[in-house]
């Protein structure tokens, strides 16, 4: 079948990833197109903190206004709490950061979509992307996509970026290969409370368990509880508002009388884990970013941070176009990426004491900081 279209670019998925990537490659004069097979400003699973990095990215690019101006609450403290020790950390103002956010998806993805239409990327929702084309050389040269009455497009493009999540098919497609597995998945339960005072974000951590409440839009916090999927199937399994406070009863005392009865708005969310995983970032024609690259545990919030991250190191290097560049482009993801992907599973794991959580957060935090040095420093979009 003959392409009916051509890009320079066929973006696969159009969220934090997704959409970045097409703003940043449109703002370079890229001719781009971006493929969801969901609609336009719809929700996904998340718990929506943004870390250092993601909120320097968005203030950089311009985006971040439209998240204050959407009424998305400044955070300014973060509390750490280890059973009844509590470390509170104030944000220190610089890179373009005044404070922290968590957006609620609806929004961060509408406003990266909104920026990337306005760079002059084209947005398709409602476009799946069944197949890819491939040039005589073997080289991917563009995708096959349903819309939403069923009629196929066949596009050709010099790039397919998979931005299309855990389950991308453009790595199963493409046959990515699997660089490092983790070894640990925990099941998370999650809802939006209203009325909770706002004293920034709070993660707590008792032996077998975690949780945190995180303020976000409308005057909602999102509270969560994260158990090994083992624990979760013999013991949390059924009602699950009902889980969710017996976890906090006997984990998280403070974290429960703070939430007292309040009632959450609609059900909860529930993510029953996945192992994290690296896959290889690049072949010919073809490059992942976001989950559909590296996906590990949501416990330590940082899949946007990432996602947004790969969007500004893949625009440099199609920009660029040549074989040396995106070898660059996952050498650098490849070296961030390990230390966070390991130290979460860690994390994730919860078989620490909590003088060994501590420990692990330092390791954290050292991985966040050399992944913000790296993105100020580098010369990336
Ligand atoms: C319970 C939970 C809580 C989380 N909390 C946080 C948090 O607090 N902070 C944080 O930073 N991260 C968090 N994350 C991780 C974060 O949600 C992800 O890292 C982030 O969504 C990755 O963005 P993405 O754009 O790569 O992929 P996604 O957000 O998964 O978007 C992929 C898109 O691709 C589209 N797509 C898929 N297949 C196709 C196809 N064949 N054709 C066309 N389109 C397709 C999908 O419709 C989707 O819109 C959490 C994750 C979970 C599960």
């Amino acid at each position: 079948m003959h392409p009916t279209e051509r890009f320079d670019a066929v973006v696969v998925g159009a969220r934090c990833a997704g959409a970045a990537a097409a703003m940043l490659m449109a703002r370079k004069g890229m001719r781009v197109l971006a493929l969801d097979r969901g609609g336009y400003g719809t929700d996904t699973l998340s718990t929506h903190a943004l870390m250092r990095g993601a909120v320097m990215l968005l203030s950089r690019w311009g985006v971040l206004p439209r998240l204050a101006e959407a009424g998305t609450p400044p955070i300014r403290r973060t509390t750490f709490h280890y059973g009844a020790e509590a470390i509170a950390v104030d944000l220190r103002p610089g890179d373009g950061v005044a404070a922290l956010y968590a957006p609620r998806r609806t929004l961060l993805d509408s406003a990266l979509v909104d920026a990337a239409w306005e760079a002059g990327a084209e947005i398709r929702h409602h476009h799946t992307v069944t197949a890819l084309r491939h040039d005589a050389a073997g080289r991917v040269a563009g995708v096959v996509a349903a819309d939403g009455a069923g009629h196929e497009h066949v596009i050709a493009a010099s790039l397919v970026v998979g931005a299309d999540g855990i389950g991308s098919a453009v790595a199963r497609l493409t046959g990515a290969t699997v660089q490092e597995e983790a070894r640990h998945a925990a099941t998370c339960l999650y809802g939006y409370f209203p009325d909770l005072p706002d004293t920034g974000t709070h993660w707590h951590y008792a032996p077998g368990a975690g949780a945190g409440r995180i303020p976000t839009n409308a005057g909602r916090h999102v509270v969560f509880v994260s158990v090994p999927q083992d624990r979760f199937r013999a013991e949390l399994r059924g009602d699950r508002i009902d889980a969710l406070r017996r976890v906090l009863r006997m984990d998280f005392p403070a974290l429960a009388a703070d939430l007292g009865s309040a009632l959450p708005d609609g059900d909860l969310m529930a993510f029953a884990g996945r192992k994290g995983f690296l896959r290889q970032a690049a072949g010919p024609g073809w490059v992942l970013i976001g989950d559909a690259g590296y996906f590990k545990d949501p416990i330590t919030a940082h899949g946007i941070t990432d996602a947004l991250r790969d969007a500004a190191l893949l625009a440099e290097a199609a920009v660029a176009g040549s074989a040396a560049a995106f070898a660059r482009f996952a050498a650098v993801r490849d070296d961030l990426s390990l230390p966070l992907l390991r130290v979460t599973d860690e994390i994730a794991g919860y078989a620490w004491t909590l003088e060994q959580a501590k420990a692990l957060h330092l390791d954290l935090n050292r991985a966040m900081k050399r992944e913000v040095a790296a993105l100020a420093a580098e010369v990336v979009s």
